[in-house]
């Protein structure tokens, strides 16, 4: 009998009987099966053998077909377990969307065999000349002179018959190869030789290297531009030689081109990608390539965490504290805590590396379960610019911006500088308003302002989407007077345009850079280095490597201040951080100006004077004093639905039930709510929170544990959206 899990929100097994053909290597957990289910047939996974079932033998169905001959990898099997079962997810959901899509729609795994196409010969009779696709693809062709691989082919848009039609013409041949793991490495393994490090990465370094063999995760501590990247590089290069395998995680917003050709221009060996623009076909290559230890770098972002490793070396977290590591819906796993996971059951090393690291890896870093590693320079020598900070209050503004950071700009241009300005909203203004009563433009939808766009000009809803014609007139009193409340990108780079006409404004946001690569080229311009400046949101925060930047300018400081979610200030303060990070970070030293209307604030005031790090300490004590996490442990129940009663309804049931439970129990855990979310009405549907806390993981585990079983049992809850979120970033 087989426990077959399967793409179903049910946290079960499902029951089924081999069938006639046993697989080659036996029935073993880790084979696709297809199975009946329902009127369906679905892709599953074997998760145990088993002798008995619940059900009768003759309820049972048998599968219907083995789609491997082989278990997929045990590793990915594991952590997939791990993740259902700390996440407290249905495990057929979590394996399905781990695996590649090929696989989940019942493709076999990737052969070890490719067709390469080769051009050969000259077209001297000119044959091609009438026929331009094959004319292109020839040319193609004859750029790669070992060979394109089918899908790369078919991915530049090319047919099978085009190929034929060349290799008919004498024009190209195929070659079959057989793919394989490297050789052990010898001789050079770089391509490009490592920098000189300064003393604080050569010492970084060198305690990375004592550590090779087993579980030690690490926390680098590096100011922004302090050369993390070189030692993550030099700690590859130590792990590649030994014949193992490098897995990568940056940030969404991380994965370039440039990040990607840092690592490849370094290497001679091969380093793969998982990107969002992998075709399907080709995110399973990387799997395989991954699975069968042909790959020995692996750069990914969130779900590359994963990838099946066959040898694995290390694991590196890069920028640990981005936002981008946690998954919102699904399985809500963060991928930098699954991370730490897996190198614990791999024994290998794990560097998580940050200029503003998280307050939960900086807890484990101070508390001395990580191992804590520091760097407080940048090669430049620049050391990160001070914040200063000017006071919004009374002041007349142009574009959102100040008089004093008008002038700084003038300056800089002048000087033949680039200058960033920041801006936490995109579109011309946060809200459009009446003048004569005060009517502002809300969505219909939701607990939230319009954003009033230009291009084109219509109000937008940011949280929803829903978007809606400008009115020629107050909906409310008539009046024609209605007037753009507040500054976005849009209208920052309108006011700019018209106070320096001469100077190239880039604006950089969601709604600018909607064309593939046309963020890539604007970034490239910037690199060349003309006076210019650039107003964008978090998109141009991060990562990004500005060596003409020397000015900064922060449009607004105040976001995170004053908000209801505990964890806002800090995730606030990383980003002005990390925008700050932009600025002198090649052979000029910056300046960052930061508009506020809360000059006084003392965290804003301790990250100007002293950095993010001198905060972080300071907030990490602030929370210890108010028991909040990392010095807790929470999980949020979230329910939601078009109907506020019946949301407030199954919240309350709930938590009265777990209220009891953990009375009787004696379950360390505490049950705050329910409360309405933050944004309590989005797209119409009501969200409702009941929060879980306990100062031990142990106790909260089985508290999640059982709330979910009653919720699954619950009638009231099928007619309502609900779930659960482990360690939730945001409320
Ligand atoms: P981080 O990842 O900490 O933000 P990077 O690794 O991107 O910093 O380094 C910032 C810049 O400093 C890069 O241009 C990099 O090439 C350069 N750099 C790093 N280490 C050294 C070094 N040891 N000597 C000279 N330049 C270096
Ligand atoms: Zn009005
Ligand atoms: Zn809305």
């Amino acid at each position: 009998m087989l426990k077959i899990a399967l793409p179903s929100p049910l946290r079960r097994l499902f029951d089924y009987l081999p069938s006639q053909a046993t697989p080659p290597c036996g029935w073993q957990p880790g084979l696709r099966v297809r199975v009946p289910f329902g009127r369906r047939e679905v892709v599953g996974v074997i998760v145990e053998l088993a002798e008995h079932s619940e059900l009768p033998r003759s309820q049972l169905r048998a599968i219907s077909e083995t789609l491997d001959d082989a278990p997929l990898p045990a590793d990915w099997l594991w952590l997939c377990r791990f993740a259902a079962r700390y996440y407290q997810h249905s495990l057929g959901d979590t394996l399905h969307h781990a695996m590649p899509a090929r696989l989940r729609q019942g493709h076999p795994m990737a052969g070890r065999t490719q067709t390469l196409w080769l051009a050969q010969g000259e077209d001297t009779d000119a044959t091609l000349s009438r026929a331009p696709k094959q004319a292109e693809l020839y040319t193609l062709l004859r750029q790669h002179p070992h060979g394109l691989p089918s899908r790369a082919v078919s991915a530049h848009g090319f047919t099978r018959d085009q190929l034929l039609a060349l290799v008919k013409k004498g024009l190209a041949v195929s070659q079959e190869i057989i793919l394989t793991a490297p050789e052990p490495q010898s001789g050079n393994l770089l391509a490009a030789p490592a920098l000189p490090l300064n003393r604080e990465q050569a010492s970084a370094l060198a305690a990375l290297h004592e550590k090779l063999d087993g579980y030690h995760p690490c926390l680098l501590e590096g100011v922004t531009g302090s050369g993390k990247t070189e030692v993550y590089l030099q700690l590859i290069e130590a792990v590649v030689a030994k014949g193992k395998q490098s897995l990568v995680l940056v940030p969404e917003i991380g994965l370039t081109p440039q990040t990607l050709a840092r690592f490849r221009s370094r290497f001679r060996v091969p380093v793969v990608a998982l990107h969002s623009g992998l075709t399907d076909p080709e995110r399973l290559d990387v799997w395989e390539a991954a699975a069968s230890g042909r790959a020995l770098i692996i750069i990914g972002t969130r779900s590359a965490i994963f990838t099946p490793l066959a040898n694995p070396g290390t694991i590196i977290v890069d920028e640990e504290h981005d936002g981008s590591y946690k998954q919102h819906d699904g399985l809500r796993y963060h991928a930098r805590d699954l991370a730490v996971a897996r190198a614990h059951y791999h024994k290998i090393p794990l560097l998580m590396g940050s200029a503003t690291p998280s307050l939960e890896s900086l807890h484990q870093a101070l508390s001395g379960a990580y191992r804590h590693l520091r760097l407080t320079q940048r090669p430049s020598r620049h050391p990160p610019a001070k914040l200063e900070l000017i006071d919004l209050r009374h002041q007349r503004r142009q574009g959102g911006l100040l008089p004093g950071a008008i002038k700084a700009i003038k300056n800089t241009l002048a000087s033949g500088k680039q200058v960033l300005i920041f801006i936490n909203r995109r579109g011309f203004a946060p809200t459009l308003a009446c003048h004569a009563c005060g009517w502002m433009a809300e969505c219909g939808q939701c607990d939230a302002r319009m954003t009033l766009h230009r291009q084109p000009a219509l109000l937008a809803c940011h949280h929803c989407d829903s978007r809606r014609a400008l009115p020629d007139a107050c909906p409310e009193c008539g009046s024609g007077d209605l007037r753009a409340l507040g500054s976005g990108t849009e209208r920052t780079e309108e006011t700019l345009q018209t106070l320096f006409p001469k100077t190239t404004i880039h604006r950089i946001d969601r709604d600018s850079t909607r064309r593939k690569d046309s963020f890539e080229q604007v970034l490239k311009e910037i690199q060349r280095g003309e006076p210019c400046v650039l107003v964008g949101t978090q998109m141009l925060a991060k990562g990004h490597h500005l060596p003409h930047v020397t000015l900064v300018v922060v449009v607004n400081a105040d976001g995170g201040l004053y908000a209801a979610d505990f964890r806002a200030l800090e995730h606030s303060a990383q980003l002005l951080e990390q925008v700050a990070g932009r600025a002198g970070r090649a052979a000029h030293p910056g300046r960052v100006l930061v508009q506020t209307l809360h000059p006084d604030d003392p965290h804003l005031g301790q990250l100007a004077e002293h950095g993010y790090g001198a905060l972080a300490r300071n907030m990490l004590e602030e929370r210890r004093i108010a028991q909040l996490p990392p010095f807790c442990f929470m999980a949020l129940l979230r329910i939601e639905s078009p109907k506020e009663e019946a949301a407030l309804a199954l919240a309350q049931q709930a938590a009265q039930a777990l209220r009891q439970w953990l009375k009787e129990t004696g379950v360390a855990t505490r049950c705050l709510g329910p409360v309405p979310a933050p944004m309590e009405r989005r797209q119409n549907r009501y969200h409702l929170h009941v929060m879980l806390a306990a100062d031990k993981r142990s106790q909260l585990h089985p508290a999640v544990s059982w709330l979910v079983q009653w919720l699954e049992a619950n009638r009231e809850a099928r007619k309502v959206r609900w779930s659960i979120d482990i360690d939730p970033q945001t409320l």
